[in-house]
């Protein structure tokens, strides 16, 4: 990477620590045997694996044993959601609109190929979830609630705790998407009231391609891929570099409350520098769901009525990464989802750019940005400025 460069694609995906980089070349050069292999170098595989599945447990406050290592967050989604279909009596799933485009997917599939009985929770204009429709969907028929803990694009925190209190109030299971969550806030599995809850490791510093579903302790969740590894919940010789990556990843984030606290704090200092110095420079800018509670680290905004391909050109020509929302989805010409079912109309939600910041990022980036992203936006916004009586979008 061009020392010179700037990330603030954070919740894309974050730089391995030094450490995670550490584990994994060890994983390379010497734990590199078959975990289930029975001689002396399988053992010490083994060992490794048990301790990263300790460490992601003692992370996540929960059992070693509810750890299921899969290839990420996508396959563990799947695992839950594809779970839940014929796991019990119940027919329906219900998820929310702002769910990963890789869940959306699936969720259209089942429903298109497999008759599930699926719906969908909408959002509200500021990007929280509408909870009058969660009651009114959660039905004693659902089998499986799926929500994420905070939405990749804007950031905004999910009523977890309450979904978990409504889902099971009904007799339904929650899965909890927590991939944009951990790394960023302290997610406590026994807390929660979830379920499943899926995570992805190169969202919090460690390696891509690795990840795991939470199952609670006592639920017999079907496998997606058979076989006998991972106690026969998920079959295929485990990916050792990248768990143990994983698992340095997660050692790191075993903070204190009050270490916590002042990582957030000073995360979200620097996230307001940035949104509210862009605001001052550029008047003109509109925040998306900058009253919801939110994650610390993310900046979602619109340029006026700039299109945000032509902000992330001078974005790139300034060598600052940032992105036009979720990276998955993030060429083209298609409106954010999130942004859709927030209300935002397709012409505004094309104007979206996401920052997203990490602790990696310095104090020093952030005015860099403040101080010449302005000159480069300054000209477009004033030719790209609807006509006096054009109503301007609802998220002043
Ligand atoms: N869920 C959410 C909320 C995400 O942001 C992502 C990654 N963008 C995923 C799931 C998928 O993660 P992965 O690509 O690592 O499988």
């Amino acid at each position: 990477m061009n020392p010179d460069w700037i990330y603030l694609d954070n919740n894309a995906t974050t730089e391995p620590s030094t450490g995670v980089v550490g584990a994994m070349a060890l994983a390379l050069r010497q734990t590199w045997a078959n975990a289930s292999s029975s001689h002396a170098m399988g053992q010490e595989a083994r060992q490794a694996l048990a301790m990263a599945r300790a460490q992601v447990a003692k992370m996540l406050s929960c059992k070693p044993a509810e750890v299921v290592f899969t290839s990420g967050a996508t396959e563990a989604n799947h695992m839950a959601l594809r779970g839940a279909v014929g796991f019990n009596s119940r027919q329906g799933l219900v998820l929310s609109a702002g769910e990963h485009a890789g869940v959306q997917k699936l969720a259209r599939h089942l429903k298109e190929r497999q008759q599930v009985d699926v719906s969908w929770i909408g959002l509200n204009a500021d990007g929280t979830l509408n909870m009058a429709q969660a009651n009114a969907l959660i039905t004693s028929d659902v089998s499986l609630v799926s929500v994420m803990a905070a939405n990749n694009e804007t950031g905004v925190l999910m009523p977890i705790g309450e979904l978990a209190r409504l889902a099971h109030e009904r007799g339904a299971l929650l899965h909890v998407d927590a991939t944009q969550l951990i790394g960023k806030l302290p997610f406590d599995f026994g807390k929660s009231g979830a379920d499943l809850v899926s995570l992805s490791a190169h969202k919090f510093h460690g390696p891509k391609g690795v990840g795991a579903l939470i199952v609670r302790q006592g639920l017999n969740w079907p496998a997606l891929f058979m076989g006998t590894q991972e106690r026969a919940r998920r079959g295929g010789t485990e990916n050792l570099p990248g768990i143990l990556g994983m698992g340095a990843a997660a050692e790191r984030l075993n903070l204190s409350p009050a270490q916590w606290l002042t990582q957030t704090r000073q995360q979200a200092h620097q996230r307001d520098t940035l949104e509210q110095g862009l605001k001052a420079a550029l008047p003109g800018t509109v925040v998306f769901a900058g009253h919801a509670p939110r994650l610390p680290n993310t900046v979602y905004v619109r340029f006026g009525h700039v299109h945000a391909d032509v902000v992330l050109n001078r974005l790139d020509r300034m060598g600052v990464m940032a992105s036009s929302g979720a990276a998955c989805s993030a060429s083209g010409n298609e409106p954010s989802p999130v942004l859709m079912a927030m209300g935002v109309t397709r012409e505004e939600a094309l104007c979206a750019v996401r920052f997203s910041l990490s602790t990696h990022n310095t104090a020093q980036q952030i005015q860099t940005v403040l101080e010449r992203l302005p000159l480069e936006l300054a000209p477009l916004m004033a030719e790209h400025a609807p006509p006096i009586d054009q109503p301007t979008g609802v998220f002043a």
